[in-house]
């Protein structure tokens, strides 16, 4: 099975979130069940420089208006096709957003782009190369299921997959850039990409994949509700049928507390006393005092999402639990402002990093007892899993993807030997708060924190079963 991802983003090339970290891992996750995957990305400014010249297969006099290139790099960590454009693509800022944080008014240009670049390529624009089925991801890449039903016979002819990673982007514009789209006026439709008299990019592949994945099976049953769906429940619901929810793996050799490169101290399950060194490294970078109390911490994008403005007001009840915090975040401007102050009144207890820096993750992972979690929706969440994996017990919230890794620590699961961190169910102050307590109280009993840590590394989210249930998933569609 020849495949083409689409992304706006994959690790370790570029990544903002935990879609990166998907595309990334695909390849090698689907070449064991005999998909091999070559992946399409935009040709950001880091891209273009960190990947060197390539091979050029297509040369576009015009793309949706600008000039374009198709470059291969079949040698680059994963198989690629980058879609150079420069008048789109090579310019300051992040991804989807200048430097100032502001989204590119021509982000609808620029990864409309993109899908029609991945339909042309399954259409057989290039026909040294021969996919078998188009694999989309996000708002960004979800044009492409459109531009293939527009396509020629090979492309309409092409099954495709949408999988959301987070149904709260969604790619919509106003009526008037649709005549960019260079679609044909039928696109323009309910049943295509219009939506709500404007165009829906999310939408418009949401009608037009054969199939559809979400990353969590929890998150694939909330999205029918008004309460998750985002304005979609009634499409996701009409098209149930053709929905599922693969959860998402991660990946173990970057993710391995044993060869970790950004911790101190290497440790395993058996080994735990050695996570020690990682600790203390964590609680020098964040000024925090020595304590006796469990030292949490927090990895995540500072939004409404994640529910950091709860978490903020709860920075008295952690230290008066006798807990320590050090968050690792950016976001909204507003969040980070309202963090960095609240944690100013408990310095040596709470310590904030705003901004970006993978290595110190790894750390936050490899030295914190504990990682809270208290997002209001998470299609799959990946920090839990990594903190499964470092014996970084997570605190989450009970919904989508954190529902589904996490086995709270009730007395059932306590008794059977399973429970793997705590959930609670409503992102409510006394919920939150509750469950941090639960935390902290097991961390005082030496002996059930030391068992959970082990059930926790135990816990296998290796890409070996979800490879296998998106390679059944792509033989089903051919
Ligand atoms: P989302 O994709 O919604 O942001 P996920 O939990 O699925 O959330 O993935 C987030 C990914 O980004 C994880 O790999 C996490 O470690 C990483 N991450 C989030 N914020 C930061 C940060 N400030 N610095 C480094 N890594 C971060």
């Amino acid at each position: 099975m020849r495949v083409l991802s689409v992304a706006s983003e994959a690790y370790p090339i570029i990544k903002t979130g935990g879609l990166a970290d998907v595309a990334g891992a695909l390849p090698a996750a689907l070449a064991p069940h005999g998909a091999t995957l070559t992946t399409l990305l935009p040709g950001y400014p880091s891209v273009v420089q960190s990947l060197g010249a390539g091979e050029v297969i297509h040369t576009y006099k015009s793309l949706l208006g600008v000039k374009a290139r198709l470059v291969r790099h079949s040698d680059a960590v994963i198989d690629l096709i980058v879609l150079d454009a420069p008048a789109l693509f090579a310019r300051e800022g992040g991804p989807y957003s200048d430097p100032t944080g502001s989204e590119w008014p021509d982000n609808w240009q620029r990864f409309a782009a993109l899908g029609r670049a991945a339909a042309d390529l399954a259409g057989g624009l290039v026909p040294s190369l021969d996919f078998d089925l188009v694999h989309a991801h996000d708002w960004q890449a979800a044009t492409a299921p459109v531009y293939l039903r527009h396509g020629n016979a090979k492309a309409q002819k092409t099954p495709s997959i949408l999988t959301i990673h987070n149904l709260a982007f969604q790619g919509r514009y106003g009526p008037e850039i649709f005549k960019g789209l260079d679609l044909p006026q039928a696109a323009f439709h309910i049943d295509g990409i219009e939506y709500y008299g404007g165009v829906g990019f999310l939408k418009g592949g949401l009608q037009c994949a054969t199939a559809i994945t979400t990353v969590s099976p929890s998150y694939a049953q909330e999205i029918r509700l008004a309460e998750f769906g985002m304005g979609l429940e009634g499409m996701i619901n009409a098209r149930a049928a053709s929905v599922r929810g693969i959860v998402n793996g991660i990946d173990t050799q970057v993710w391995n507390p044993a060869t970790d490169r950004h911790l101190n101290s290497h440790y395993s399950a058996g080994k735990l006393g050695d996570r020690a060194g990682n600790r203390a490294a964590l609680k020098s970078l964040f000024g925090l005092t020595a304590s006796r109390g469990p030292l949490f911490c927090v990895v995540s994008r500072l939004t409404w999402q994640k529910g950091i403005d709860i978490l903020v007001d709860l920075f008295d009840d952690i230290v008066a639990m006798g807990g320590q915090l050090a968050i690792l975040g950016a976001g909204d401007a507003a969040l980070e402002a309202a963090t960095v102050a609240a944690s100013g009144r408990h310095s040596g207890h709470i310590g904030v990093r705003i901004g970006y820096d993978e290595a110190l993750s790894h750390l936050l992972q490899g030295g914190s007892d504990a990682i809270i979690v208290p997002s209001r929706f998470e299609p799959c969440g990946l920090t839990q899993l990594y903190g499964l994996r470092y014996g970084c017990i997570p605190v989450v919230a009970r919904t989508g993807g954190l529902a589904d890794t996490v086995i709270d620590a009730n007395e059932a699961a306590l008794c059977a030997g399973v429970a793997t961190g705590f959930q609670f169910d409503e992102v409510t102050h006394d919920s939150l708060r509750h469950a941090l307590r639960r935390a902290v109280t097991t961390f005082n009993q030496r002996k059930d924190w030391k068992s959970l840590q082990k059930n926790a590394m135990k816990a296998d989210f290796s890409w070996a079963r979800s490879g296998l249930r998106y390679a059944q998933l792509y033989k089903e569609l051919l």
